[in-house]
């Protein structure tokens, strides 16, 4: 080790939910097997999650990462055991959401007590978690803010925030041009989250302890949106590192199939179906982990799917089969495989036998496509995911959209995207021609990019060295890598 005896720590708080954890621990294995001691703070539920991670063999034997558990609130108003966004039914996801962000701000005082014990050198925690700026600040520690979502996405948030567009709009069928983006982008306002609309107190404490940040740690590669990285930085005006694609720190199978929940199918099973497969002939459909459909929905999605007649394999978080078109499941035996409940994503991302992924544009899911090289079936249901459906479709141009119109959490504030539209964006992925073609072209260019990225020398793992000198020179540390 060098002049100091210890090595640069790092404390990692995840927003409780499977977007936000998974990059996140695997931003904290990147770190440890760079020579950061990291750490990660999490709730007793969550342990399972967080250990898929840090349980794995790389990680364990050579670069342990220490995890410090808080208890979560009891008096919350929340169902017993309820510690993650993920684990909240669909149908009472717009209610209880607001209810466990209100519970999360009370991991304050708990979480100040394990920064008070620890005193790491630099923390990084969610955007949902405003306060942990404060808590560090009085103890003299720098706040890094992880958003879990792209530059492009934190753009149009800043200039919708910026110029107030929206305010100039009398419908919801009515669009705006995102103004001051180095691409001309448009975006209905139906698709514009109602949090950016109303621009809840909630959110402007968001952007508040984001300004007063050391900075941003950003789960993306220059070579993927230069112009947002740079726009990010000099117009936005705010400090970042680009670190990925973050899921790329899965290399072996085993870490690919261990990564979050347990998963409802076999790993072999799964491989082996993929294996009886023709090279680049499945679509993946799966809508990360909070999504909810109406049993019309997704009736139409099945039959979407039948009649584009690609092989699919379909994650659905549904149980029974009454929303299923009738004998559905006998007419696709052959080429259909259902999973009902959590999938090894990245490990099926990765098979040779898929050519495409039908998603809802949650930023680990298209960036984990983009680090596959595949082209995507782009359907947004909510959160920033309009604003990354238009980055996928019009700036990488590697994207089909079903044409989702309306943004909401629930099924029912959204409309029923009918099954031609389906089979129609599924061909235009799949299917032959030379607008098809292109864009199978470019999404395995920017997969090479990717990967490239990661590698030593490439502008996520130089980005990520910058950020560990810096702040091994401001805490005057040397690491020991
Ligand atoms: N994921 C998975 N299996 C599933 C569903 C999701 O491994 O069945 C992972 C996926 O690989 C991604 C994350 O969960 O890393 C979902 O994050 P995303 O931002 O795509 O969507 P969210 O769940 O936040 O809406």
């Amino acid at each position: 080790m060098g002049s100091e005896d210890r090595s640069l720590s790092i404390l990692f708080f995840p927003f409780m939910a499977q977007g936000h954890m998974l990059p996140m621990l695997d931003m904290a294995k990147l770190f440890a097997l760079y020579g950061v001691k990291s750490i990660v703070v999490t709730t007793p539920a969550n342990v399972p999650i967080v250990n898929s991670v840090i349980d794995q063999p790389d990680v364990s034997t050579l670069h342990p990462i220490q995890l410090r558990l808080i208890p979560f609130p009891s008096d919350t108003g929340l169902p017993e055991g309820c510690e993650n966004v993920s684990s909240i039914p669909p149908r009472d996801m717009p209610t209880v959401h607001v209810t466990f962000f209100s519970a999360t701000a009370k991991l304050r005082e708990p979480f100040g007590k394990v920064l008070e014990d620890l005193r790491p050198d630099c923390i990084v925690t969610d955007m949902f978690f405003p306060w942990t700026y404060d808590v560090a600040a009085e103890l003299g520690i720098p706040r890094i803010v992880f958003h879990g979502t792209n530059f492009f996405s934190l753009c149009v948030t800043d200039s919708l925030e910026r110029y107030k567009p929206v305010e100039n709009l009398r419908s919801d069928a009515e669009s705006v041009i995102i103004p001051g983006l180095p691409h001309r982008i448009e975006v209905l306002r139906s698709q514009i989250p109602e949090y950016e609309k109303s621009k809840a107190d909630f959110v402007r404490e968001v952007t508040e302890s984001e300004s007063k940040s050391y900075g941003a740690v950003v789960n993306s590669f220059f070579e993927l949106e230069p112009d947002y990285a740079r726009h990010y930085r000099e117009v936005v005006g705010r400090r970042a590192w680009h670190i990925g694609p973050l899921a790329l720190a899965n290399d072996s199978t085993t870490d690919k199939s261990s990564r979050g929940y347990k998963t409802a199918i076999d790993r072999n099973d799964c491989l082996k179906w993929l294996d009886s497969k023709s090279l680049r002939s499945v679509v993946y459909v799966c809508f990360g982990s909070m999504s909810d459909f109406s049993d019309a929905q997704l009736r139409e999605m099945a039959s979407g799917l039948e009649a584009s007649n690609h092989p699919f394999i379909w994650v659905v978080r549904k149980s029974g089969k009454e929303w299923l078109p009738e004998g559905f499941e006998e007419r696709v035996q052959e080429r259909g495989l259902i999973i009902r409940g959590w999938a090894p994503q990245i490990l099926i991302l990765n098979h040779r036998a898929v050519g495409g992924f039908m998603t809802h544009c949650g930023w680990n899911s298209s960036l984990e496509a983009v680090s596959a090289g595949l082209p995507l079936v782009t359907w947004p249901l909510f959160a920033e995911q309009f604003y990354n459906e238009r980055f996928i479709v019009d700036v990488l141009r590697i994207g089909v959209s079903v044409g989702a119109k309306r943004h909401g959490m629930s099924a029912e504030e959204r409309e029923v995207v009918e099954a031609e539209m389906v089979k129609k964006a599924v061909d235009g992925v799949m299917g032959d021609g030379e607008e098809a073609e292109g864009r199978r072209r470019r999404a395995r260019e920017l997969g090479e990019k990717a990967r490239k990225a990661v590698e030593k020398g490439g502008s996520s793992y130089e980005d990520m060295r910058n950020l560990v000198e810096e702040l091994k020179s401001d805490s005057k540390l040397t690491v020991g890598c």
